[in-house]
């Protein structure tokens, strides 16, 4: 391609018609830039002082948790929200609370009755089953299921399968007899993220 060059020296009053349209026709050319990037482009031109870094940050910072605090699905047919338990005579649903012997509840407990239907809370396909206790007893089932940028263990269900692809809202188990094994507890599925880390943000 080329450009004809404006050199100072043709200005003024030398203005080619044909060149400036030309020169338009490729300004309107170029592809257009996202809201972000002109957004940074005003945040730059603004200039490096502490407040406008803050600002940039900020903008950075609330993009990156909106990417990774995606919802998931509802979780539990008796429960509309996917509601946390609370405290209860058994002890606390919610992520890093006690536990006996100094450990921390590494999980959720999202409200559930028991015999409530249990549904896929992202789309992606059920790894293996997963078991809290490997005992035997009446609770001591569950899956792991990964897809969608996430891996979570979800526990005292009895899955509908333990393989295979499963789509976000899908029905994935059935909660089994909680009461049974921890009387008077708030029934819960117990839902881990496979790393450990806090799935709190996706309920
Ligand atoms: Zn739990």
């Amino acid at each position: 391609m080329h450009l004809i060059p404006l050199h100072p020296a043709t200005l003024p009053g030398t203005w080619d018609p044909k060149e400036i349209s030309f020169r338009e026709s490729q300004r309107e050319a170029q592809p257009k830039k996202s809201k972000e990037t002109l957004l940074l482009i005003k945040l730059q031109g603004l200039g490096n002082s502490p407040s406008i870094l803050w600002v940039s940050s900020s903008v950075l910072l609330f993009s990156s948790f909106l990417a990774t605090a995606a919802q998931w699905a509802k979780i539990c047919s008796s429960q509309p929200t996917n509601k946390i338990r609370g405290c209860d005579s058994k002890g606390c649903g919610g992520y890093n609370d006690p536990r006996g012997g100094g450990r921390k509840h590494r999980g959720v407990d999202v409200v559930c009755e028991d015999g409530s239907v249990v549904y896929a809370p992202f789309s992606g396909k059920i790894d293996k089953q997963a078991r809290p206790y490997g005992n035997g007893n009446d609770i001591d089932n569950g899956v792991q299921l990964s897809g969608s940028g996430f891996c979570i263990k979800m526990f005292y269900i009895k899955p509908v399968k333990y393989s295979g692809p499963i789509k976000k809202g899908e029905k994935i188990g059935i909660l089994l007899p909680m009461q049974r094994v921890y009387q008077g507890i708030t029934s819960h599925v117990h839902i881990q993220n496979c790393d450990l880390t806090d799935p709190t943000p996706n309920l």
